[in-house]
């Protein structure tokens, strides 16, 4: 088959490699479609803790089931799935106590082990979903990502007039707003300086403005979530929770990024501080929402599609910052 591999940080190349061969209990996946995101790039990079090199990449897919092995029901064969790539140890301390998703021996599809940046791969069965015969492709595209937000979303208190403020109106910012609009009467805020995202924000029924001058120095939110991981909006964020309310750092700093907070705030108003790592028993949930969204309000979210040997030119792209949700279609372009 054909895959991307990145051999080791900074060398990726699509290339022929041996069809991956289903162990006990495995499923082999045709992958229709791919999604990109942030954690591609920081493996392609060299960024991530791992060192598993040479890595086929993608973690964010479905397709069509081609093989099974073991005692897998063959009335699999066929189906189309969505496949939580998350495979927590299950034994270490984090999971025993229920924190599956701070597992300390972490491995996923795509991250530690060989992923759907590729015609085929290779899949515990237990963690493909089944999805509708009129599957919508964007939803099944876009089902790991939404299981962050919805991961996201658990951690924010949930009363039906509470305000919300999103910094970045990129894939995982009108997630996150979606989500907040589909939970609250009032309208969802979000701080966003690209014009195309901002409009899209608009047309999802969000108010959007380009700059936090743009917004009332004196209004407050009862859950502000960053999205873009940059310093600045950080801080800025932190200043506009309303009392008693919740900050979350959803988006991904550098790793050594420091940001400057008065713990005199933090006290006297009773701000919440939380964070959010990955898919936590929102998979499931995900993998339904998704499909009921479907195209109506994802479509919008996939803007680009690249053959699997156009994968250099699909990174560019992402580089460059153009569009939301970039695919990479193993199976042809549609
Ligand atoms: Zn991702
Ligand atoms: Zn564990």
């Amino acid at each position: 088959m054909r895959a991307v591999v990145i051999e080791q940080p900074g060398t990726v190349s699509v290339q022929d490699v041996p069809d991956p061969i289903p162990g006990p209990g495995d499923l082999v996946v045709a992958v229709r479609g791919a999604g990109i995101c942030g954690t591609d790039i920081h493996l392609l990079d060299g960024e991530l803790p791992y060192d598993r090199y040479p890595i086929v990449p993608g973690h964010e897919f479905y397709g069509e089931v081609v093989d099974v092995a073991g005692d897998i029901d063959r009335a699999r064969i066929g189906r189309l799935v969505t496949v939580d790539p998350n495979m927590p140890c299950g034994a270490c301390a984090e999971c025993r106590r229920g924190r599956a998703n701070l597992c300390e021996r972490y491995e996923a599809l795509g991250v530690t082990t060989d992923g759907a940046a590729a015609e085929l791969v290779r899949v515990p069965a237990g963690l493909a979903y089944d999805l509708p015969a009129d599957v919508s492709d964007v939803g099944a595209v876009l089902t790991e990502p939404l299981a962050c937000a919805i991961h996201g979303f658990d951690g924010l208190p949930r009363r039906p007039q509470d305000r919300y403020l999103v910094y970045g109106a990129g894939t995982m910012g009108l997630m996150m707003g979606l989500l907040a609009a589909d939970m609250t009467s009032e309208p969802v805020t979000v701080i966003e300086p690209n014009p195309s995202r901002r409009a899209l924000a608009e047309s999802f029924g969000m108010r959007a403005v380009s700059s936090p001058e743009e917004v009332d120095p004196d209004e407050r939110w009862e859950s502000v979530i960053d999205c873009t991981g940059v310093v600045e909006a950080i801080e800025d964020g932190l200043g506009r929770v309303r009392r008693g309310g919740v900050f979350q750092c959803f988006g991904v700093t550098e790793t050594d990024a420091m940001v400057k907070l008065r713990p005199f705030d933090i006290y006297r108003n009773e701000i919440t501080v939380i964070g959010s790592m990955a898919v936590h028993n929102s998979f499931d949930r995900a993998h339904r929402l998704a499909q009921v969204w479907g195209d109506e309000k994802l479509a919008p979210l996939v803007t680009h599609g690249y053959a699997l040997d156009d994968y250099a030119e699909a990174i560019r792209t992402f580089r460059d910052g153009a569009g939301l949700k970039i695919a990479i279609r193993p199976g042809g372009l549609a």
